[in-house]
């Protein structure tokens, strides 16, 4: 729950120290027009400002620091995160933290370099998929051109089909020349998305299996 708190409520000590900030969206910095103030149950306080920049004007959050009476810091929205099943994030907690990394990149819509982290992320999850399986051959595995990985060691069809087509598109997304050129970001994730639905099936009917053997 959060009270609403006028700025000019002398009832309610919102007494800010005029230090200047930069505003999120123009950088400009500046005391920014404070609009309204919110109190948290735990003591906290944030308050609306708007730039005083004309040619911005926007809206932005900041959380006041009640024992300074200054501003503490600009809140900045929080990206979405993909959530992975327990089995994926088992398997490889790197692909999980990169896929999500370009995720945020595509979100902020950093468009020339979300391609390349989703096939980094695919290189992660391949390799350690294959490691999980032939822990023997881990050294090879991580030296191997991740290409080669797939036609060698990948031998579930289905992973390798959808795995080979994200690659191709994937390496669209860091060469300079384009051979897909009708296939964008969106159908890459397609991809992986499929990968990880068949890596996951393979590992879960496994795990049935030894659970219930016939
Ligand atoms: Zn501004």
């Amino acid at each position: 729950m959060y009270k609403k708190l006028s700025i000019t409520n002398t009832g309610y000590l919102i007494d800010v120290r005029q230090t200047p900030l930069e505003c999120p969206y123009c950088h400009k910095s500046q005391i920014p027009e404070m609009q309204v103030a919110f109190l948290k149950e735990d003591g906290t306080y944030f308050i609306l400002c708007a730039c005083m920049n004309s040619n911005c004007k926007l809206v932005f959050n900041v959380f006041y620091d009640h024992s300074t009476r200054s501003f503490h810091q600009v809140k900045q929205a929080d990206l979405k995160k993909k959530d992975f099943n327990e089995e994926i994030e088992l398997l490889s907690p790197s692909f999980c933290e990169i896929y999500n990394q370009a995720y945020s990149s595509e979100q902020m819509g950093l468009d020339q370099i979300t391609g390349a982290g989703y096939r980094k992320a695919l290189e992660f999850l391949i390799k350690d998929y294959l490691i999980s399986l032939h822990p023997e051959k881990e050294e090879d595995i991580k030296k191997k051109f991740l290409g080669n990985c797939i036609n060698d060691d990948v031998n579930n069809s289905h992973v390798k089909e959808v795995a080979k087509r994200a690659i191709w598109l994937g390496n669209d997304e860091t060469h300079y020349v384009r051979k897909w050129e009708d296939k964008d970001v969106s159908h890459l994730k397609t991809l992986i998305d499929l990968c990880l639905h068949w890596i996951e099936s393979e590992i879960k009917t496994k795990k049935i299996i030894e659970e219930m053997p016939g």
